[in-house]
């Protein structure tokens, strides 16, 4: 009766006041109603059927009190009749010859005026009938002598007595029989005077009185035989007839044990079969009962209609209760139903904002219909592909493809549209303005509720930026961004490739190693610009020497390499073809290049290494073309070196090597060495303090292969003090022999050395302690001094000249500063680098350049002093161009100091 539509359960489940709570409410209070109602109805009814069985009871209780007083009244006539016999006969004695007559007469009157008394007799003692009414048959009394009824008067004194029905075999009917006890004047027992009374006169009787319907008034002996009944029934009144059921005549005769005068009982009549309220009454002490009975029915029938009048009010009003509370039901659910649609509503408003915005969103969308057709594109879409809605809506979704892609791949595009109602990728799109550019593109397809395709949805994303910066990124990580070319990690990648590759294909690779010599001074004499030009140019070379399949990287600052790969399958021909390209490379970065207004001309050193196996990692082949570089590099630049399984060695000895120069410095192994410098008369006027290192097991050591060491472990700084203090001790010494106090002593210091916070104050110090002549001490410094920091340089340099120290540029030439800034440096010797002085004589370049380097220095009033002068040819070379001054093996080679000395004093 109060069902939800399932449209509004589901809502009104989630609401905290929920239909369903107050439908249980509305239910609950009907049925609380309903109740009350039927209680009180039926507590109504109860009281009315109570009611209603107390009067019935009442009434048919008066109506026996009436029935029962006039059965007493008949008894009563009858014992009167029989009372006055008996004192008659008292008076008159037994009926005898003498009164019979009379008493005959007697008798007659009484059953004439006493009509219900059908007949009188007299019984003697022994119950012989001594007189009877003449219409009575004298015979018809039968001799009750000995019956209990009798015995009652004779044996027991009784006075009067009736009996029950009895059932008269000569007259064939039934009697009551009324006797009174007879007495002689001594008071004995003389008899009994009897009267017979004829149930009829009962009947007859009852007949006079007027009955209700449904009413019944019967009379019934204590043997509950019938006497007389009214209304009487259809069938001739079965007087005698046993009357009642043997539960009733049980609970009669419980009453009548009992003593009990009158009650109440509900049974079927036996005789119309009727269900009846009966009241039964005792007639006094006589064996009879008066039974006044009711019909049920219709004593209720009053209240049954009362009855079904108020169900029928009840269910009416459980009926309009129930359409009440449905009414009311029904409103609330409309009204819940409302707010839903209400809320609904506004929820689709809200949404419907929400999808509005997000239309109008960074990505562009296309909306077509199930055939592709263009429905909708939003500002963006515009944006991005320069088409406005109006080019669009209408026309093919498919018409805007770049034609970059196959029309197998928009065949596989759409499939899995189809297959799967989605398909995003990257793909190539065409502007308005018939630029391409790429997209990230997602379609969906859209579905009704019916599994119906309804729509297709394309969202576009430009993403010509993010590749582009992808890109840059790509180029970041992986290109070098002076050169352009690839970078490290990169050329580690396609190395880790190219070993697959030679692995697979059974081709050896070879990988080169390029490094720039002095490319350091280069940058920093003519500046980091200056030099990334130059490094740009030299990229640019050597990669249009190399073939598109070649990989050349920037490793480092300035250090290049080239992967080769798929070369040949015979190692010695991959090497015979690596260094071919090799020397090409050295030739390329060879040739002058222009830098601004510089024409620079480098050199390089290159290390190969052939990738035959991929036994090796990328890192080991690495590893060997660097010692492959680096053994070109100390074997005096501008060369080409294979990787041989020796340099391992040699790198391993450089390990130990260093390891060892820690001890030497611990151990002081070092001594100093001097070698002669002589001017053109072949005068010893000066030496050159070398450092020599008496290795426990090696001998001697030249310190072209250990300064470095010193240098790149900073001991440099310590061990250059110990040569500085022992040149020093020397000269100090020497100056106190009048043979040797005018030899000057030029003691080599380190850039590393000079460049030291405290180079100042260990100097001091060291001439504090051996308090030289300063005058004749003179430091040897390189180039590479200047290239950093030049003025501290310049200042240190100064300090110490003003305590009368000189100073002497060591191996002029070999670096890139130009004549031009000596003049700024306070300096008092150029040494023209061996390496000039040995080709003087072989190589006119190099022999303008030490005769320029002379004329120069001479108009800078610096003197001029050639090392590595090893013949006299070279010595004549250079008096004839103005150098006066020499050292080398051709004016003797280091030795102690002893040696000097003795060789001075010898002279
Ligand atoms: P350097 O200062 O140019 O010294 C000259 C080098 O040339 C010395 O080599 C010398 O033995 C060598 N030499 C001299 N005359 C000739 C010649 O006619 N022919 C040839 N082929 N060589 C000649 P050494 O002693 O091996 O020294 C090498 C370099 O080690 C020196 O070059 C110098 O730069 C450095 N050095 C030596 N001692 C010291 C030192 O105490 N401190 C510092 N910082 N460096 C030192
Ligand atoms: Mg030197
Ligand atoms: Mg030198």
């Amino acid at each position: 009766m109060f069902a939800t539509p399932l449209a509004v359960s589901k809502y009104i489940d989630n609401d905290p006041y929920s239909y369903h709570q107050q439908r249980r409410k509305v239910v609950a209070v009907y049925l609380l109603a309903l109740v009350a109602m039927i209680v009180i109805f039926g507590w109504l009814l109860s009281e009315q059927y109570k009611q209603e069985i107390i009067d019935a009871e009442s009434r048919i209780i008066a109506r026996a009190n009436v029935v029962n007083e006039w059965a007493e009244g008949v008894f009563a006539q009858s014992g009167q009749a029989l009372f006055g016999l008996t004192e008659l006969i008292g008076m008159q004695g037994m009926p005898d010859a003498n009164n019979s007559f009379m008493l005959q007469r007697t008798l007659d009157n009484l059953t004439v005026f006493v009509p219900l008394v059908d007949e009188i007799a007299i019984l003697d003692p022994d119950g012989q009938v001594l007189l009877a009414t003449q219409r009575g048959n004298r015979n018809g009394y039968i001799n009750i002598g000995k019956t209990a009824f009798f015995n009652a008067f004779k044996q027991n004194g009784q006075r009067e007595l009736m009996t029950p029905l009895y059932w008269s075999e000569s007259e064939q009917q039934y009697y009551l029989y009324h006797g009174r006890r007879l007495e002689s004047p001594t008071g004995e027992f003389a008899g009994v005077v009897l009267a017979s009374i004829t149930p009829r006169v009962f009947a007859n009787a009852l007949q006079q009185m007027h009955v209700y319907e449904g009413e019944s008034i019967a009379l019934v002996d204590s043997d509950s035989k019938l006497i007389a009944r009214h209304p009487a029934p259809p069938e001739p009144l079965p007087i005698g007839m046993n009357i009642t059921s043997s539960r009733a005549s049980q609970k009669r005769a419980r009453e009548l044990a009992r003593g009990e005068f009158a009650w109440s009982l509900t049974a079927v009549s036996p005789i119309d079969g009727q269900e009846r309220l009966f009241r039964i009454q005792r007639v006094s002490d006589y064996p009879m009962l008066v039974v006044v009975g009711v019909n049920f029915r219709q004593t209720l029938a009053a209240w049954r209609q009362r009855a079904w009048i108020l169900t029928l009010v009840m269910a009416v009003i459980a009926l309009l209760g129930a359409w009440g509370a449905r009414h009311y039901l029904n409103r609330l659910l409309l009204s819940y139903q409302l707010r839903q649609r209400i809320e609904e509503r506004e929820q689709a408003r809200a949404e419907a904002q929400v999808a509005a915005a997000a239309f109008e969103t960074h990505l562009g969308i296309l909306i077509t219909d199930p055939q592709g057709i263009i429905l909708r594109v939003n500002a963006t879409y515009t944006r991005i592909t320069g088409y406005r809605e109006a080019d669009l809506v209408g026309k093919y979704f498919r018409m805007f493809s770049s034609g970059l892609h196959s029309d197998a791949f928009y065949r596989r595009l759409w499939k899995r549209v189809m297959d799967t109602g989605h398909w995003e990728g990257e793909l190539w799109s065409q502007r308005k303005n018939g630029e391409m550019f790429p997209e990230w593109l997602t379609i969906s397809a859209v579905y009704s509720d019916d599994k119906t395709l309804t729509h297709y949805v394309a969202t576009l994303n430009d993403i010509s930026e993010r590749k582009a910066a992808e890109q840059e990124i790509h180029q970041l990580a992986f290109y070098d961004p002076l050169t352009g070319l690839a970078n490290r990690r990169l050329f580690i990648d396609r190395m880790g490739n190219a070993l697959k590759e030679l692995c697979r294909r059974q081709r050896c690779g070879a990988l080169i190693l390029i490094d720039i010599d002095n490319f350091k001074q280069i940058n920093d004499t003519l500046g980091h610009y200056t030099g990334d030009q130059l490094l740009q140019g030299l990229a640019r070379r050597m990669q249009q020497m190399l073939r598109d399949t070649d990989t050349l990287a920037r490793l480092g600052a300035d250090e290049f390499a080239v992967l080769i790969e798929g070369v040949d399958s015979c190692p010695e021909k991959t090497a015979q073809l690596a260094e071919k390209i090799a020397y090409k490379l050295l030739a390329t970065l060879n040739e002058p290049i222009v830098v601004g207004e510089e024409h620079l001309r480098v050199s390089g050193s290159i290390g190969i290494t052939v990738m035959e196996n991929n036994e090796h990692s990328v890192d080991d082949y690495l590893q060997q073309v660097d010692m492959a570089l680096f053994q070109a590099k100390i074997s005096g630049r501008h060369r080409v070196c294979f990787f041989a399984p020796s340099m391992q060695t040699a790198l391993l000895a450089h390990v130990k090597l260093e390891s060892d120069v820690r001890l030497a410095q611990v151990e002081q192994q070092w001594q100093l060495h001097y070698q002669p410098q002589v001017n053109h008369h072949g005068t010893i006027t000066s030496v050159e303090a070398l450092l020599r290192w008496q290795h426990p097991e090696r001998g001697l050591v030249s310190p072209g292969e250990f300064i470095p060491l010193l240098e790149s472990t900073g001991l440099i700084n310590d061990v250059g003090e110990w040569v500085l203090e022992n040149a020093c001790y020397q000269l100090a010494r020497w100056s106190q022999q009048p043979l040797l106090s005018q030899l000057t002593i030029s003691v080599n210091i380190s850039p590393l050395q000079f460049r030291d916070e405290h180079f100042l104050e260990r100097v001091q110090g060291v001439f504090t302690r051996t308090q030289a002549p300063l005058d004749r001490l003179k430091l040897e410094v390189t180039e590479t001094l200047f290239v950093e920091a030049r003025d501290d340089a310049r200042d240190k340099m100064l300090a110490l000249k003003a305590q009368g120290v000189r100073f002497s540029l060591d191996d002029f030439g070999t670096g890139y500063s130009s004549l031009a800034y000596l003049a700024h440096l306070p300096l008092d010797q150029l040494k023209i680098d061996q390496s000039f002085v040995h080709q003087v004589l072989d190589s006119p370049a190099n022999a303008a350049i030490v005769e320029s380097t002379i004329a120069l220095a001479k108009s800078l009033n610096l003197e001029v002093i050639a090392e590595g002068v090893e013949t006299n040819a070279q010595q004549t070379w250079l008096w004839a161009h103005g150098c006066h001054a020499y050292q080398g093996f051709l004016f003797g080679r280091s030795s102690t100091a002893e040696a000097i000395e003795q060789r001075l004093s010898r002279h």
